[in-house]
């Protein structure tokens, strides 16, 4: 008898993923400063592959900027950025994922360090934030693009500006309720003791600009 293929009912996933996957919303912030660091981490394999690629180290970093007044925490980084295509299938196919293909292509080099692998790491962001923008320009791509979702219902994709490479993801930090108080995510000792905690190990300079108290 052919076998036939599980469905998922791909809304219920997602929520499932954002409210269950993760016992802490803390780690949004690791996920996406590793994400950062696999995107930088890319550029650098593919200029040990490519003469024409110089990888200068003082290029490379990621910042976190936290605005209280938009209530926006900013995560950008001057890694290899996403084409059109890639923010489809990366960010708009649950558990698929860039990195973990990247490594598989990239086998024979040796020492690598990127840590993706699971293609879910990306949507705790949703833990913390009620819409999440993604700007992005991909190396060798005149074109830069924004992604934009509010969760379960899915997500857009547009062309938009970007001077230079590489990828800046926005969320828009959720209000306070009765039971849950998110301000501890735009607060700048919050955010330096959760990337203390969980990111001491990423080796690109992590830079941070707190505004609007
Ligand atoms: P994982 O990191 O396990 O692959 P994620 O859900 O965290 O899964 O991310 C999914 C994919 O989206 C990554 O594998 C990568 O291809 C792409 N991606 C996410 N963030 C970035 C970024 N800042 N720059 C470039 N690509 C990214
Ligand atoms: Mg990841």
């Amino acid at each position: 008898m052919a076998k036939k293929e599980f469905k998922a009912e791909s809304k219920r996933l997602l929520e499932m993923m954002i409210n269950s996957i993760y016992t802490q919303r803390e780690i949004f912030l690791r996920e996406l400063i590793s994400n950062a660091s696999d995107a930088i981490d890319k550029i650098y394999y593919k200029a040990l592959a490519d003469e024409g690629l110089v990888f200068n180290k003082e290029d490379y970093y990621i910042k976190v900027t936290a605005d209280k007044a938009t209530r926006t925490l900013t995560i950008s980084d001057t890694g290899i950025g996403m084409t059109q295509e890639e923010l489809e299938n990366n960010l708009g196919i649950i558990a698929n994922s860039g990195s973990f293909a990247f490594k598989k292509d990239n086998e024979a080099k040796d020492g690598h360090n990127i840590i993706g692998q699971f293609g879910v790491g990306f949507y705790s962001a949703f833990m913390v934030a009620d819409d999440v923008t993604v700007i992005s320009k991909a190396l060798g791509s005149d074109q830069a693009f924004k992604w934009e979702s509010q969760g379960a219902d899915g997500y857009t994709i547009e062309p938009c500006e970007k001077d230079a490479v590489g990828t800046e993801i926005t969320l828009k930090i959720k209000e306070n309720t009765e039971d849950d108080n998110y301000d501890e995510f735009l607060e700048e000792y919050r955010l330096k003791s959760i990337i203390k905690k969980y990111s001491d190990f990423i080796r690109f300079p992590i830079k941070m600009d707190i505004t609007g108290r």
